[in-house]
């Protein structure tokens, strides 16, 4: 069993399409079991994308990301990690392949409908950024 930390973005609980992603996961056999809505500060998005820090993109990625409420989600289950990046798809909606949820719901590169852990490590970083390990259910 793996855990992985997956984030709705702020167009997607804009356009009120929360609903749909979650229905994605859930279909796709990934159990949620850790879920809350967010307000990220700019200082919180700069800490939780450090590993970006530096690329042309980080600035205005961080304000996006702290433009509104985001849901953050614990996916748990057999390869979760592997299985959610590949139900989102690429990073660039117009790259991503039918079927994923970025080129559902994607927007752009930067509002890409979606973010989910990229390793085990990543992941457990991510997941304590996120969640206490009361708020990890089973
Ligand atoms: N991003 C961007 N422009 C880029 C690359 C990335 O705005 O050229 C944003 C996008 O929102 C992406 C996030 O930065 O999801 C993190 O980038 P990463 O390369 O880790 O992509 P991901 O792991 O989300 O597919
Ligand atoms: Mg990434």
């Amino acid at each position: 069993m793996e855990r992985t930390l997956a984030i709705i973005k702020p167009e997607i609980v804009e356009r009120g399409l929360v609903g749909k992603i979650i229905s994605r996961i859930e279909e796709a056999g990934l159990k949620i079991t850790a879920m809350k809505m967010v307000r990220l500060t700019k200082e919180q998005a700069e800490g939780f994308y450090y590993v970006h820090r530096g690329k042309f993109f980080f600035h205005e990625l961080t304000s996006y990301m702290s433009s509104g409420p985001v849901v953050v989600m614990v996916l748990e289950g057999e390869k979760a990690i592997s299985r959610w990046r590949l139900l989102m798809g690429a990073t660039d909606p117009a790259k991503a392949q039918e079927g994923t949820i970025r080129k559902a719901f994607g927007t752009d590169i930067q509002r890409n409908a979606v973010h989910g852990s990229d390793s085990s490590s990543s992941a457990s970083f991510e997941i304590s950024f996120f969640f206490s390990g009361m708020e990890l259910h089973a």
